[in-house]
């Protein structure tokens, strides 16, 4: 079966074929290596970069926005999104801080994407 999506690692966004053949995929469309390389896993592993938000105590704000470290399978979203409805963060916040380490045992985090001040230092 020839699947055919649109590459969006770069702007150009070409339009690429994959198909397997003997176990092996092979790609049509693509300009470069990066092209072939995203098509294969999204069709094999699909994988996004993963944000949210998270609850936050101690700021006039009541959400923390949370990024992962990279891209998560697209199968985990939502055991990721369940994981995250019971984390409960306490301001201040820094960015980049870590919330979860090494979420469902891939490697990757899930990091805050702003830093939030407490409300007493909200008025420096
Ligand atoms: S295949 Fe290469 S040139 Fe084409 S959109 Fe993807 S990254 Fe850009």
């Amino acid at each position: 079966m020839k699947h055919e999506l649109t590459c969006i690692v770069c702007p150009r966004g070409c339009r690429i074929q994959v198909w397997e053949e003997e176990g092996v995929h092979r790609c049509e469309g693509n300009q470069c290596i990066r092209g072939e390389v995203y098509a294969i896993q999204e069709v094999t592993e699909p994988r996004r970069m993963f944000t949210s938000t998270v609850q936050l105590n101690g700021s006039q704000l009541k959400r923390c926005p949370v990024v992962s470290s990279s891209a998560i399978k697209k199968t985990d979203v939502f055991k990721v999104v369940d994981i995250l409805e019971n984390v409960v963060l306490e301001a201040p916040v820094f960015l980049n801080q870590v919330v979860i380490k090494n979420i469902l045992e891939s490697g990757i985090d899930i990091i805050a994407s702003r830093s939030i001040k407490k409300d007493a230092e909200a008025s420096d």
